[in-house]
């Protein structure tokens, strides 16, 4: 049987950081699905939404077994649907894993054959978050050392 994982997140950015842990999952599925949180009814994003998922696809258009969604629902359900058995998740440091850790068990309460699966940070991509991408961003700064794709147009 198929292994499909699904890859959530908020994505606000996607960065290099992010890219590296879905290459390196490949090793692991045969199938991630990028799953963008979004709630429909307020968008509290700093990026836009559409933009991101083209940036995304942009990254593995060379690859077919790597796809993007954006979904309103607990990650669990979400799963379910997909039949994904497998979360994919990065691990930074150690207050990623404190709020990783509760997440997973959660998740697992939820749904019982999902597994969280977590790869740990490579150091070059260890300091990239998403939310000092947006704080750099919001002061004027260039953030193309981070983000995997061209940055002219966010
Ligand atoms: P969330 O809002 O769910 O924390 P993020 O978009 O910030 O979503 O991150 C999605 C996943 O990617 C999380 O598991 C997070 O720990 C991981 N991640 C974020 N940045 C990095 C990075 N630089 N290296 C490895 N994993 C990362």
């Amino acid at each position: 049987m198929k292994k499909i994982a699904i890859f959530p997140g908020s994505f606000d950015p996607f960065t290099k950081g992010h890219e590296d842990i879905v290459k390196r999952g490949l090793t692991l599925f045969d199938e991630i699905i990028v799953a963008i949180g979004h709630n429909t009814k307020k968008d509290n994003r700093y990026f836009n939404i559409n933009l991101i998922i083209r940036k995304i696809e942009e990254c593995f258009v060379r690859y077919e077994n790597i796809s993007v969604i954006t979904y309103d629902e607990l990650t669990a359900s979400l799963a379910k649907k997909y039949k994904a058995k497998y979360l994919l998740r990065g691990l930074r440091n150690t207050t990623d894993f404190e709020y990783e850790n509760s997440i997973s068990q959660i998740n697992k309460h939820l749904n019982l054959e999902l597994e969280s699966v977590f790869l740990i940070t490579s150091p070059e991509y260890a300091y990239i978050s998403s939310s000092i991408i947006r704080e750099v961003h919001n002061y004027g700064g260039d953030i193309s050392d981070y983000l995997p794709y061209s940055t002219k147009d966010l």
